[in-house]
């Protein structure tokens, strides 16, 4: 909550005011902030529920916290992955399948085509809070679904919405999710394991002026807070990088999969208005989660270069005849 307060002129300037100035976002104030509101209420349920269960381990294990805190955390990120699409998207947007055959049918033929047992496409009423083009896979084992939004139907072509979809299913043939829940699995567990030798040291140096006595006082809570904020924060382009690799072989799929090299191109170029474009090596690191435009431009045209039309290649042949 103290968080959330002290945290919110930067929220308000940074998710309103500036998406209003680059002209992103749709919504009026009183709509957006009662958006927070809800965000903040689900943030509260599931940061109390973990933090009780945080500290009974704390109690049961002072000396192995870290180990058994990393399962309990894992558990957590998969029950939250699993239970988001069903329970808390929904308290912000609609989800209903996709109507329309002609853009329906060639992406549940690509689901097909590549062993997804999804039988329809969900449409997302993103339009409402934002201009952004989008798409997702959301849920883990039973509660996986597919979803564009209502901007990505809007303005992008066929090829273009074929090229997104097909990304899309290469983060779930690839095994996205559990992939990466076993990288953040182990962040967790150096994090865990960092955060406790750092607690404890300084327990010992400052705890009786502090009045913390171990990991199991809730008094020590801030500081617990401090070291594991610090380390997240030393940790981002790490985690950005973990993510924007899984991203570039979701884009590798995606492409032998629609064939869509112009496509992918020109939503590269769409997806420019809030992503810049051509980043220096250093920004990318750092900063993004995505591969950026000119590296996905380049993969698509070097693509193109390499797989010419069915014709080409048969030319090709009558020219040098195999021996
Ligand atoms: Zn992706």
């Amino acid at each position: 909550m103290l968080v959330y307060v002290l945290s919110f002129p930067l929220n308000l300037y940074e998710y309103f005011y500036r998406e209003h100035q680059y002209g992103f976002a749709r919504q009026r104030f009183v709509p957006w902030f009662r958006e927070q509101l809800i965000a903040l209420g689900v943030a509260l349920i599931i940061g109390t529920i973990l933090l009780i269960v945080l500290y009974a381990v704390f109690r049961r294990a002072p000396r192995t916290w870290w180990i058994w805190g990393t399962i309990v955390a894992v558990l957590f990120l998969c029950a939250v992955t699993f239970i988001a699409p069903v329970y808390i998207e929904p308290l912000f947007n609609t989800y209903k399948p996709l109507s329309n055959p002609e853009i329906r049918d060639p992406i549940v033929a690509m689901a097909r085509a590549n062993e997804i047992p999804v039988k329809q496409v969900f449409e997302v009423d993103a339009s409402h809070q934002t201009t952004r083009v989008s798409a997702n896979v959301a849920g883990f084992l039973g509660t996986t679904r597919i979803a564009l939004n209502d901007n990505l139907l809007k303005e992008c072509t066929l090829p273009e919405i074929r090229e997104v979809m097909a990304h899309e299913m290469g983060h779930y043939v690839l095994n996205h999710g559990a992939k990466l829940l076993t990288y953040f699995g182990i962040f967790i567990l150096i994090g865990f394991a960092l955060t406790c030798t750092l607690f404890d040291a300084a327990v010992r140096q400052w705890g009786a002026k502090w009045g913390v006595r171990g990991i199991a006082d809730p008094a020590g809570l801030p500081l617990l807070v401090l070291i594991l904020s610090t380390f997240i924060f030393v940790l981002t382009p790490f985690l950005n990088t973990v993510v924007r690799v899984t991203e570039r072989e979701a884009d590798a799929f995606g492409i032998n999969t629609a064939r869509e090299p112009d496509g992918m191109a020109e939503v590269a170029l769409k997806l420019g208005a809030y992503r810049k474009l051509s980043p220096t090596p250093v920004e990318e690191f750092i900063f993004f989660d995505h591969p950026s435009g000119r590296a996905r431009i380049r993969m698509a045209m070097d693509w193109k270069a390499a797989n010419p039309p069915a014709g080409e290649s048969t030319t090709a042949e009558t020219r040098s005849p195999s021996p």
